[in-house]
């Protein structure tokens, strides 16, 4: 008897039907003879339409509260999805994060799990139930509930793949598991039948909005295999996992983010201690810079550019507003630029891949404003109208057929 967990995302349980849907397919696998930990998210838009409900009330709700409210939605899905089960003749139990024993940090809206109690979801496996477990949220030690951030539920799902020690964790979506390019926006983009974490980790934190970037660090941390497939359509998926026999591919994806703000600072003055001093002050609000550049200084004086996540930027603009060394600095924003990414082992090793990239965006006439490499991606910012042309123009110079 194998212990598998299974996360449905908010479009597999979006209306009644595909409640029903996910119920034969969690029922299927209980009936095979395996033990069956369900992660549901809140169906459909139902968390974006509580933004919206908080929106309408308070432009600025404290994050405390949002939690509060967010975690309405995936309360909804497991009772729904508990139903449809009861409904099939199966024994199954609905559990919210606390009572699975989820404690997190107080960070609201974007806590970190510290541990998982797992007693009582073994005592409802011991007793022979289905367990259906809330995504997304848990609760810090003041018993005040939280969430995990935007797509918190696969990472909850790994979670407790790792500390039940699952055979099997599998993250079933509204796709057959993970393209070379997200398959809604680039019609021939292939479906991998494996990547590694590291791969993974970075099309995912560079806007593959299929696995959410914290599951794949904690699932290489904890060494979880997890298969990403189709609710909707019962295929083989993708399966996430460590490096070893893989065969290294030169580019494994190509992706996208639109949620990224560009800051220009000019006429820096060019001093020993510049860089510290402004990134240190971000850096103590918490705020991530991602790519930065700073030209040749030149009479004296330098320009440095950054980017970070778009709802940083107010407090990123205040922080050094409020820098006396920046005083009467022209300091400029622009959010209307994208991230796009090339992600792959193989590159490490392989020369000629930005020269690929930039060929292929050149010929496209968009302009780069910024590049970052690591071994295992390039990334260029460019005008954000232009980001869905980029991608298919660099997916199909790395994966003409
Ligand atoms: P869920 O509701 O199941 O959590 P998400 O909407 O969060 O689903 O993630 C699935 C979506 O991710 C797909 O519908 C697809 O459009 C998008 N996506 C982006 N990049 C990729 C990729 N490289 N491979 C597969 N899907 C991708
Ligand atoms: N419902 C939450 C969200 O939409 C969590 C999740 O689906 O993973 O972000
Ligand atoms: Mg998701």
């Amino acid at each position: 008897m194998a212990l598998i967990v299974q996360k449905f995302g908010g479009s597999s349980v979006a209306n009644a039907e595909r409640v029903k849907n996910v119920a034969g397919i969690v029922t299927d696998t209980y009936k095979a003879g395996n033990n069956v930990v369900v992660v549901v998210s809140a169906q459909g838009d139902t968390t974006d339409d509580l933004i919206e409900k908080a929106r309408e009330i308070n432009s600025k709700p404290s994050n405390r509260e949002m939690d509060m409210l967010l975690s309405a939605g995936e309360q909804i899905s497991i009772s729904l999805l508990a139903m449809a089960i009861e409904d099939l003749g199966y024994p199954v139990v609905s559990l919210l994060g606390w009572q699975a024993g989820f404690e997190t940090d107080s960070n609201h809206s974007a806590a970190r799990i510290k541990k998982v109690n797992t007693s009582r979801l073994k005592k409802e496996l011991d007793k022979k139930n289905i367990v259906i477990v809330a995504g997304f949220q848990g609760l810090n030690k003041y018993d005040d509930i939280t969430t995990l951030g935007r797509g918190g539920t696969d990472t909850r799902a790994v979670a407790i793949a790792a500390s039940l020690h699952a055979d099997r964790c599998q993250i079933f979506t509204d796709v057959e598991g993970v393209y070379t390019s997200d398959p809604r926006k680039v019609s021939n983009a292939k479906k991998l039948n494996e990547i590694t974490y590291d791969e993974m980790l970075e099309l995912a934190t560079l806007g593959a909005q299929v696995l959410n970037n914290r599951s794949v660090e904690m699932a290489k941390k904890y060494n979880v295999e997890v298969e990403v497939l189709s609710s909707l359509k019962r295929v083989p998926g993708t399966i996430v996992k460590e490096v070893t026999k893989l065969e290294k591919m030169l580019v494994r994806g190509v992706t996208k983010d639109t949620d990224v703000t560009r800051i220009s600072i000019m006429a820096v003055p060019n001093i020993p201690g510049i860089a510290f001093k402004i990134f240190g002050r971000l850096a103590a609000k918490n705020i991530n810079v991602d790519i930065i550049l700073q030209s040749v200084g030149r009479n004296d004086t330098k320009d440095i550019s950054f980017t970070i996540a778009k709802d940083h930027c107010d407090l990123a603009l205040q922080t050094l507003k409020d820098f006396d060394l920046l005083d009467g600095l022209e300091i400029i924003s622009d959010s209307d630029v994208a991230k796009v990414s090339v992600v792959g082992a193989g590159m490490e090793t392989h020369p000629g891949t930005a020269a690929t990239m930039f060929k292929a965006l050149y010929e496209k006439d968009i302009n780069i404003q910024m590049i970052s490499t690591s071994e295992i991606k390039i990334s260029v910012l460019i005008d954000k109208k232009d980001a869905d042309s980029a991608v298919s123009a660099v997916h199909a110079a790395f994966f003409a057929e």
